[in-house]
């Protein structure tokens, strides 16, 4: 089973991808968590990621989509995955369908985080506290990450209701009220 958490910055993907990774026996691959892995470590991908992700821009697809694919393969015996944070373009999205046909596999669904502006933006203020993270400190940035959602990222949704993959679940709520949502539609994915 492979899922696709999809939603804006502050939606709550990363808390809710660990939580079903847990439940579902999944592996939870974010490409954000992987950038920051890779700049804490000096990479020479993490140094030309942070170039981009301190502006609140993606990080070019081709670099995406060929680290993308080194962890899936990494991750060879994995019974599915959540990706989480990605694909953020239609490129990454028809890169990753490319992909998973040639093994054989497919994405089963997209469940999107539905959270209203003001309320993502509350949110990233309060991380900025705790995560340290450059990105979620600063309000110019913040925007621009939001912007990009809107622009780059959201046509991706469409690309998946196309094939009728697409699920909304709203965001709001607590972290067990919205991971109960979420449940709900991958059980109804997979009838036990
Ligand atoms: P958030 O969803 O809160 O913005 P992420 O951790 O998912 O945080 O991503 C942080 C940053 O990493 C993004 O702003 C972007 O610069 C980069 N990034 C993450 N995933 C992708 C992707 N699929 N394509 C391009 N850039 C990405």
């Amino acid at each position: 089973m492979n899922i696709v958490l999809f939603g804006p910055p502050g939606a709550g993907k990363g808390t809710q991808s660990k939580l079903l990774i847990e439940k579902y026996g999944l592996t939870h691959l974010s490409t954000g968590d992987i950038f920051r892995y890779n700049i804490k470590n000096e990479t020479e991908l993490g140094t030309l990621a942070k170039t981009y992700m301190d502006k609140g821009e993606l990080v070019p697809d081709h670099i995406t989509i060929k680290m993308l694919e080194a962890e899936v393969e990494k991750n060879a015996g994995s019974s599915g995955f959540i990706f989480d944070g990605f694909p953020r373009t239609i490129k990454q999205a028809e890169a990753l369908d490319n992909f998973l046909n040639a093994k054989g596999s497919q994405i089963h669904s997209m469940l999107a985080l539905v959270v209203p502006e003001t309320e993502l933006k509350n949110r990233l203020k309060e991380r900025a506290i705790t995560s340290g993270r450059a990105d979620d400190a600063n309000p110019t940035v913040i925007q621009n990450r939001i912007d990009v959602y809107n622009n780059e990222t959201l046509p991706v949704k469409n690309y998946y209701q196309t094939d009728g993959k697409y699920i909304e679940v709203v965001g709001l709520g607590g972290i067990q009220e919205v991971f109960s949502r979420l449940c709900a539609e991958v059980d109804a994915l997979v009838p036990a």
